[in-house]
């Protein structure tokens, strides 16, 4: 973390100064207080200049209950917000998952135990925290920003109207506001998305599940490992070790629904929940000491055609746009909502406050319906065939486990591929670096910081405020200073030069060997103080040149989006090339 660069500054760094902003119009309105909504929320909060409100029908933040499960992904993204290793100390850590079958006597018995996360797929762990918890580090976030963003509860929003021009029209409980863009992320029965008159199309599984967090004494070996359970006669069961040490979270398969019937219709209690869950768990006891929390659900899976309310092929630039649950539902089991729905108001964070500040052109906005449609739709076709695969009865063990295991690298969230597009550049210089494909996200390896040595993950120099960054893998030739020129002229008069492009250079020499001039150090703040940690060097142990297929001779360029998304893969002297892209999808100063 880099700070006293304008002067000391006293007491927590992450505490930044109180901006005031004069502004009386909302740029942006976010319905909703999920996991989306406080992403976007505690994203835009970092920019004085943008005036951002968020608004939530509920009296007060979440305490308790819905998603727990944090994909590596998300915690790739959390690092960048300051938080993932808050979240990693809290949090359970998913380690090894287990899987029992009946034998031939029908009796449950462990018929696998394998490694949760495939080694090297990212540099985080899968972890399970308390969706509300997620919350508060956000909302954390939000207060230290210079903003002092502050959810505006017991809001609710009821319509709204787009007109032609102006802002948008939103109805609420307390009057009207009115806003330059609204973010609809206001769950599965989203008020935005009816007023927008988008459907969410998709099927009904008519399976009813229960799930609990509880606190219980048993005698199953397992109850401590992610576990998942499928019984001769009496259904599925899934755990969900919880943070903490001794709560645990069940999914358990209910009954089939009929068509058309709606698990409400069931009035099912707690008691049902734990009978059936004291049934798939026999011979193996179960004393269920206190219910934190329950829920009932039906599967569904489900996804609006567009995430807006104009769609790419229209002229005009969209000005209200649906995230999260309100555009895309799955089952909860293989712990995709809430990891998508933050990646989809990250993905449209950025986007938002680069047009907001003038640099982008409105049309980039159409990339967010674009990407995250594609990817929901995957989620979606993966989250069947898994809820599908979870309650099929009678399958070979190994079945259940290979499926497991192969959409592992799924359930991580790393599989996100953004196809070539306005923002994805074609993969003609992808041979450069293989390691990073374009359109994936920045995949983490360990460097050694040149300046004070320190032993880190370049992944971790990605912070979540809207700035690109362009990698410059270092080749045979040196390129730095024709580098550092072009990313100048994309900061605006007076910023900083790496405002909007931050230049990291990797040499292949070792860091005790290494010089100064090998990377470009500018001169910052008031002072002009050098910024020095721009220049890295392998790792010995783990070389990110060879980890990562890097172009020794030539080297490579990779830039990446404020998302942690590779954009393009490029030779360092390409220069032209690079400008070009550059200039086409960060504008011009
Ligand atoms: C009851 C419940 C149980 C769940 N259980 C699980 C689970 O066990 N495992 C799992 O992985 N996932 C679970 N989920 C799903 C998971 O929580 C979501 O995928 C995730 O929270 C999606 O985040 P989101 O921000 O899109 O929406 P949400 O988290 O649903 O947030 C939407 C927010 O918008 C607010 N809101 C809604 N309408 C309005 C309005 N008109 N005006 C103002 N505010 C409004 C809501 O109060 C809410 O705070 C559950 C969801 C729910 C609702």
């Amino acid at each position: 973390m880099q700070y006293h660069l304008n002067g000391f500054r006293p007491g927590d760094p992450k505490r930044q100064p109180a901006t005031q902003n004069t502004k009386t119009d909302t740029d942006v309105l976010i319905v909703g207080t999920g996991p989306a909504g406080l992403t976007l929320a505690a994203y835009l909060a970092q920019f004085s200049h943008i005036r951002t409100r968020i608004v939530e029908q509920r009296d007060g933040p979440l305490v308790m209950g819905q998603a727990d499960g944090i994909a590596c992904r998300t915690m790739e993204m959390f690092e960048a917000f300051g938080f993932a290793h808050l979240v990693d100390r809290e949090a359970y850590h998913v380690n090894e998952t287990t899987f029992w079958n009946p034998d031939n006597t029908g009796t449950i018995t462990r018929t696998g135990r394998i490694d949760d996360v495939e080694a090297g797929l990212s540099e985080m762990p899968h972890v399970i925290l308390s969706q509300a918890r997620v919350h508060d580090f956000y909302l954390d976030l939000m207060r230290n920003a210079p903003t002092r963003l502050e959810p505006e509860y017991g809001t609710q929003v009821t319509g709204l109207t787009i007109p032609d021009e102006g802002p948008v029209s939103v109805e609420t409980n307390h009057g009207t506001i009115q806003a330059h863009y609204v973010v609809g992320c206001d769950g599965a029965r989203s008020a935005v998305r009816r007023a927008l008159d988008i459907p969410l199309k998709g099927e009904a599984e008519n399976a009813a599940w229960g799930v609990m967090d509880i606190l219980a004494t048993t005698d199953f070996p397992d109850i401590r490992l992610k576990t998942a359970i499928q019984s001769k006669n009496q259904g599925s069961l899934l755990i969900i070790p919880r943070e903490g040490g001794y709560m645990v979270r069940f999914y358990i398969e209910l009954a089939k629904l009929n068509p058309n019937e709606r698990v409400a219709d069931r009035d099912l209690t707690p008691d049902d929940l734990i009978a059936a869950a004291k049934l798939i768990l026999a011979p193996y006891t179960l004393y269920v000491k206190d219910i934190v929390w329950w829920s009932v659900y039906e599967i569904g899976q489900r996804v609006t055609d567009q995430f807006a309310d104009t769609g790419p092929n229209d002229d005009i630039p969209p000005r209200v746009f649906i995230a999260g649950d309100a555009c895309h539902t799955h089952s909860p089991k293989a712990g995709q909502g809430m990891n998508v729905s933050m990646q989809d108001a990250f993905n449209l964070g950025w986007k938002l406050q680069s047009v907001l500040d003038g640099r982008a052109s409105h049309d980039l906005l159409h990339t967010y319906s674009a990407e995250r449609r594609a990817i929901a739709q995957e989620l979606i076709d993966f989250d069947r065939e898994f809820a599908r695969a979870f309650a099929a009865r009678g399958q070979d063990p190994q079945t259940f486990q290979n499926h497991f295991q192969k959409h592992a690298r799924y359930t991580a969230g790393i599989e996100t591929h953004y196809k070539p597009g306005p923002l994805t550049a074609a993969d003609t210089h992808q041979h450069l670096a293989t390691g990073y494909p374009i359109g994936k996200r920045f995949h983490s390896a360990p460097v050694i910081r040149w300046a004070d040595a320190h032993k880190m993950q370049l992944g971790h120099t990605i912070l979540a405020d809207g700035r690109w960054r362009l990698f410059h893998f270092a080749g045979n030739t040196d390129h730095t200073e024709t580098l550092a020129s072009i990313i100048a002229q994309h900061a605006p008069k007076g910023a900083e030069p790496d405002a909007i492009i931050d230049l990291r250079t990797i040499v292949q020499t070792p860091h005790r060997e290494a010089q100064a001039t090998a990377a470009h150090m500018p001169a910052k703040g008031q002072f002009h103080l050098q910024d020095r940690e721009k220049l890295f060097c392998p790792d010995p142990g783990s070389n990110i040149f060879d980890m990562r297929a890097i172009d020794r001779e030539i080297g490579a360029l990779v830039l990446v989006r404020p998302d942690q998304y590779v954009s393009h893969v490029l030779p360092p002297g390409q220069q032209d090339a690079l400008v070009t892209w550059l200039s086409q999808i960060v504008g011009s100063a």
